[in-house]
């Protein structure tokens, strides 16, 4: 059987993604060839994931556009022919992909917008308990995907073998392929302050002041992860300290995962970062903002925490991208640098 799997972005989306390559290679075993439809940026995330036989990317910027990326997987499918496609993304550009390939059978996931778009517009606490309940679906990401699959391949041997996957030894809900090593001075714990987007960053002052305690605190180094745009990092400069590495705009994707592979912990907002540090099976403080932990986005490891105040105001959107429309980000300053710090030491304390 051929699976193509569908998941064109975010970062930390097509991570938790790999829960279901996970479950399907441990169904499935080496009868099943599984190829990972995925845009350029993120497809070394998955490119040599042992459970992944091909990937496939397109990029969003380049020429080719997606009509040429539709033409590739035409291709492919003449010689090495889909037996399913799994919409994992529901989008319509996803859509688009179903659509043109219309005589392989498809599914597609459910993402509970509907649940979500209500949790940010219902401002009854009652109404917010009730949605927020594991019952009506909003459990982390990685067990909705084992109940999506469950469901799609609906008979009894899938479901037995679910449930012998999650209590298994060999029960990896996320996982990425071994990086290569990115020397460091350690052990060390890694800061990730950027986000996608504006709203969902504790404010840097916090995360400069987080490192500082923490250098104190441990006689760790800290290590802090941000992209080439973040270059709110540089606030990072006013800690004289040997043991501070700031590696903002230095290292690539792949080095970025490696460098997060051997970390002791990782704090950072709700992004992609936490989700890649949960995938080597690194322990993660998540900070959540104006989105909410029952989006299904909270770390599922059980050494990782997350911190999150309970605002009216609070989801405000669905993926942090609006606008705060409040006299101060209060979501995330009321989050302190103690209660992080002390988050962190007990995940170390405990390691
Ligand atoms: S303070 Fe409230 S309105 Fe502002 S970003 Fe946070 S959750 Fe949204």
């Amino acid at each position: 059987m051929h699976i193509l799997l569908v998941r064109f972005s975010s970062m930390g989306d097509v991570v938790l993604q790999t829960a279901t390559v996970n479950w399907l290679r441990s169904l499935f075993g080496a009868e099943l060839k599984l190829s990972f439809a995925t845009s350029r940026e993120f497809a070394s995330l998955l490119t040599s994931h042992p459970g992944i036989d091909n990937v496939i990317s397109f990029d969003r910027r380049g020429e080719e556009g997606f009509d040429g990326f539709l033409t590739k997987l035409r291709k492919m499918h003449k010689f090495e022919r889909f037996d399913l496609i799994i919409d994992l993304h529901a989008t319509l550009r996803s859509l688009r992909l179903r659509t043109f390939f219309w005589r392989v059978p498809a599914l597609t996931v459910d993402k509970r917008r509907i649940e979500r778009f209500l949790l940010t517009k219902v401002k009854s606490v009652t109404f917010r308990k009730l949605f927020r309940h594991r019952s009506l679906g909003m459990e982390p990401q990685v067990e909705r995907i084992l109940k999506d699959l469950e469901t799609i391949f609906g008979d009894t041997i899938a479901r037995r073998r679910t449930e012998d996957y999650r209590k298994g030894p060999n029960r990896e809900l996320t996982s990425l392929p071994k990086p290569q090593a990115f020397p460091l001075p350690g052990p060390y714990i890694v800061l990730a302050p950027s986000a996608s987007f504006l709203y969902k960053r504790w404010p840097v002052t916090s995360f400069v002041k987080l490192a500082r305690e923490l250098l104190e605190a441990t006689g760790h180094h800290v290590v802090v992860l941000a992209g080439p745009d973040d270059k709110f990092c540089e606030a990072f400069g006013e800690i004289q300290s040997e043991r501070l590495l700031n590696l903002q705009g230095k290292t690539t994707l792949a080095q970025s995962m490696s460098v997060l592979s051997g970390a002791l912990l990782c704090i950072g907002n709700d992004s992609g970062m936490n989700h890649i540090s949960e995938a080597y099976g690194v322990p993660c403080v998540t900070i959540f903002g104006p989105t909410d932990p029952a989006f299904g986005f909270a770390p599922h490891g059980e050494r990782s925490v997350y911190l999150s105040k309970d605002l009216w105001c609070k989801p405000c959107s669905t993926t942090g991208k609006s606008t705060c429309y409040r006299d101060r980000h209060y979501c995330m300053e009321l989050v302190s640098v103690p209660e992080v710090k002390d988050a962190a030491l007990r995940i170390l304390e405990g390691a």
